[in-house]
Parts: C-alpha cells; structure tokens; sequence
C-alpha cells in the first residue's frame, strides 16, 4: 500500500456504513470484509492505532429475524440488532484473527461520551485496547437506546468516539466518494469538493439534500460528524468503500473529501477543559508531582497532599501546587471522599487502601490543562 494519504494520521477511526457490509437479503459481504482486514493489518504494522465504528447489525439482524425493516416497530429493530451484532463483531473477529488481530466489542450510548464520568471510563477501556493493539469494533448500543436517548446514526457516532480517543484521523467508508456541491445522482453538473477547511452552515444545507448509502446516516449526518470532528482536532475523510481494499485504495490517491481539523486533538480536549466553568474542588500537590505535571505526566494519588471540596469522578478541579498556585486544571479520575483516602498513597497499594481496583491516576495528561510552564 502506498500508504502516503494517510501517514500523517497515527490514530484512525474507521466507520464501516451498513451498505458496504450487507446486502439487500441481509447477507455479509465477507469477501469484501477480509479485504479491509487486510488493509487493517497493513496499517497496524506501519505504527496506526485502528478503530472501527461498524454499523450492519439491524440490516444483519432483520434478515435473520424474518423482519421487515420498513414495517418494523422500535422493539423489532432492537431484536434485530441484537441477533445481527453478534454475528457482526464475530465476521470481524474471523477476518482480523487471520492476520493474528484481536477484536473487541464495545456498544455505546450517547451517555458514554456526553456524561464526563463514563466518558472517563469508555477512554480508559479504549485506550487500554488500543495500547494492546486490540482493535475495538464498535457500534451503537441499538437494543436498549431508544429514539430519546440514542445517536441515530454511526456517522455522529463515530464523530464522538474519535472526540473521546482523541484520533487523528475519522474515515467515512460509505457508497460515496465524497462531499458534492449537490446530489451527483440528480445533478450532472454537481461538483465534487476535494478539500473543505471550513464547514458553512450553506454545506450543511447542501448536505441535506444529497443521497448517500441504506444505513441511517445520509450526507447531512456526514457533514454534521466532520464538524464535529474537526473541532476536536480529528481531520475527516469521506471517501468510498465500495470497492476491495478501500483504505488502500484511499491511500493510492483514491477520490474523497479531506475536511482539514482545526488545530490538534489535544489543543481541542484543554480549550474545552479551560472553558468549563463549573470547577468542583482542588487537590493540593506536592513539588515532585508539580514538575512531573509540567514534564508532561500524569498526577499520581502519591503526590496528592490535600483534597478540598464536593467533587464527583468526571468532575473538573483545580489543581494547586505547594506554593498556593493554581497550577491549572483537570478531569479527576476520583470523588473527593476516595481522593482523600488516596493522599500520598503509592499506586501499587490503590487496591489496599480503597478496597476495590481503582485507577491508577488521580487525573489522566490527557484530561489535564496547565495554565502556564514556568512554575
Ligand atoms: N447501529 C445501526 C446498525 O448497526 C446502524 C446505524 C447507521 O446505519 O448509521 O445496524
């Protein structure tokens, strides 16, 4: 694979659309899927972290169910995902164990990425699978989200995951191959736009009308995922996966649409923590914890000296160094009473002293905005 697209990106989030994956009677392209495990294992080797956001599993499931998904009521649909998943995440299973590639299932609902506490725990497992280059396969957790409280489609879905894992990269595989000034289907004079580095509200009313593939997600959706990803500093790609190889294909100069991040992940996740105006408490530091902050680490519980204030896991506080400073501010990883109990505590006795596995940091880097170098 020339692979020269997509070098730049080390973290990948890859979002599979229903169409390229099952036919009209439900049946698995498998052929096509060992295709884009062989692409997956080829990235893998070159240093990419991967992970998939794949949808099928009603279009799986309505077959095996005998449903018609046009007549179908929501507890239908919710059967259908539920009989389709499995078999969903055990093709890919197949297809990566080949290349010797674990999978694992993850299945989110809107809470896991909007609600600061599970969004911290479904960070922590994905990041613990990408550190074990497991490769998560994703997808909306269909059989208990109803209209209310779910996503809706894979596209926003996988906009919300690549915010979470902080990605470089989010690749739309659908039956387009990009972003069009109107529907190609219906306009021959449409244009297709290479390059978009800012999202107009005149593009997502462009979007609105344009087709796109069988699953929920339509062009509109696509649009609305760029925006979302590219403010978290996730550059977009929409591009065609309806062909062998497609991310090969892609890298090989392969028509699509970049829609370029504003600035860089981690930039994105501390403007968002600086601007959140509800801080819960403080934790006090030591001076050793205080320079490993500033070299780039993470606040262990041993260089915490003092914990104040009323604070839930997920809530944003101050951290204040020995001279009285605010040092800047973070995502605690526990509540105060547990913050307490873990005062100076070496990671190792965690468990000892909370009487449960607890995690191994009192803030995560990557949930923690220093306010300046030089203290
Ligand atoms: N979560 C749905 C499924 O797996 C797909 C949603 C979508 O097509 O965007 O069937």
């Amino acid at each position: 694979m020339a692979n020269l697209a997509l070098k730049q990106y080390r973290r990948l989030v890859i979002k599979v659309g229903s169409s390229l994956l099952v036919d009209d009677k439900g049946r698995l392209d498998r052929a096509w899927l060992h295709t884009l495990a062989d692409d997956i294992s080829y990235l893998m080797e070159n240093n990419h972290e991967v992970l998939i956001v794949s949808s099928g599993a009603i279009a799986i499931g309505s077959a095996v169910l005998g449903i018609n998904k046009r007549r179908a009521r929501l507890e239908d649909l919710q059967a259908a995902a539920a009989a389709g998943q499995v078999q969903l995440v055990h093709a890919y299973q197949e297809v990566l164990g080949e290349h010797g590639i674990s999978a694992a299932q993850i299945l989110l609902t809107p809470d896991d990425t909007e609600n600061r506490r599970r969004f911290l725990n479904a960070r922590g497992t994905l990041g613990r699978l990408i550190d074990q280059s497991v490769v998560p396969i994703i997808n909306e957790n269909d059989t208990v989200a109803t209209e209310e409280i779910r996503y809706g489609d894979n596209d926003r879905l996988a906009a919300r995951v690549a915010q979470l894992v902080m990605a470089d990269a989010l690749i739309l595989l659908s039956d387009v191959d990009g972003f069009y000034t109107a529907d190609p289907g219906k306009n021959p004079d449409a244009e297709h736009i290479p390059e978009v580095a800012t999202i107009t509200s005149d593009m997502l009313a462009m979007a609105g009308e344009t087709r796109s593939d069988i699953g929920s997600g339509g062009m509109a959706t696509k649009v609305q995922a760029a925006r979302i990803a590219t403010h978290a500093g996730c550059s977009t790609i929409i591009s065609s996966g309806a062909v062998d190889y497609p991310l090969h294909a892609l890298s090989a100069a392969g028509r699509c649409t970049l829609f370029k991040a504003e600035g860089t992940p981690a930039a994105a996740r501390k403007q968002w923590l600086a601007g959140v105006l509800e801080v819960r408490g403080e934790i006090r530091i030591d001076d050793g914890a205080a320079r490993a902050l500033h070299a780039g680490n993470s606040l262990l519980p041993v260089g915490v000296v003092e914990v104040l204030g009323n604070f839930r896991r997920g809530d944003v506080v101050t951290v204040v160094g020995p001279n009285g400073r605010e040092l800047g501010r973070g995502l605690a990883e526990y509540s105060n009473n547990d913050a307490l109990r873990l005062c100076g505590c070496q990671s190792a006795n965690i468990e000892e002293t909370l009487g449960y596995k607890g995690r191994s940091v009192m803030i995560h880097r990557d949930e923690l905005v220093l306010f300046d170098s030089d203290s």
